[in-house]
């Protein structure tokens, strides 16, 4: 158990649970992606114990990159504008993987699968640690998950409560 904010949260996946299902994902893209180059796309703030983890088990030639979501109100448009910051690479052609710590409803990964694609890569696929199925509206279930998990609010290991927790080396769930 460990208290994190105002909350109290249990153990839900452990640290070498996570290493484990996390060397296994990674053996899956190296086997995929066998003699391709791949870039990689992590998304922050959350996905980056996850991105360190994974990219120490990848084997293939690869780029790696950390984008932002930004979204702003248009000057002219009533809408809000989103745009990911932070990318700096070309991806026209390229084979790009997106690295996300959790899809809930998939909105947001929805969203920098249509900004990516604008450039035009060969292809693009999501890599989650975690996905609630249950919770999922996206467009496209994400292709390499770690851990479905149900649709209760986790922390820990890059994901925060209030912007704490991101350090723990597991995965906590609420306690109810
Ligand atoms: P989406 O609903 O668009 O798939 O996810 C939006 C964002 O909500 C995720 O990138 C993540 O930052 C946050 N999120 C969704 N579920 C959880 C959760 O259980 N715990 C934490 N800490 N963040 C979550």
């Amino acid at each position: 158990m460990t208290r994190v904010g105002d909350k109290q949260f249990e153990v839900f996946i452990t640290a070498e649970e996570l290493q484990k299902e996390i060397a296994s994902l990674a053996a899956h893209i190296n086997k995929e992606y066998a003699g391709k180059e791949v870039v990689f796309i992590a998304v922050l703030n959350g996905a980056f114990m996850f991105a360190s983890d994974l990219m120490k088990n990848i084997s293939l030639d690869c780029r790696i990159s950390f984008v932002k979501m930004s979204s702003y109100k248009g000057l002219r448009s009533t809408g809000t504008v989103e745009e990911l910051i932070g990318l700096g690479l070309d991806l026209k052609g390229k084979e790009v993987i997106l690295v996300e710590d959790i899809v809930d409803t998939g909105l947001t990964i929805d969203k920098i699968i249509g900004l990516v694609s604008e450039q035009e890569p060969a292809s693009v696929k999501v890599c989650t640690l975690l996905y609630k199925p249950t919770a999922f509206k996206g467009s496209k279930e994400p292709d390499y998950v770690g851990f479905s998990i149900p649709d209760a609010f986790v922390v820990g290991y890059g994901l925060d409560y209030m912007e704490l927790g991101r350090n723990l080396n597991a995965i906590y769930q609420i306690k109810s």
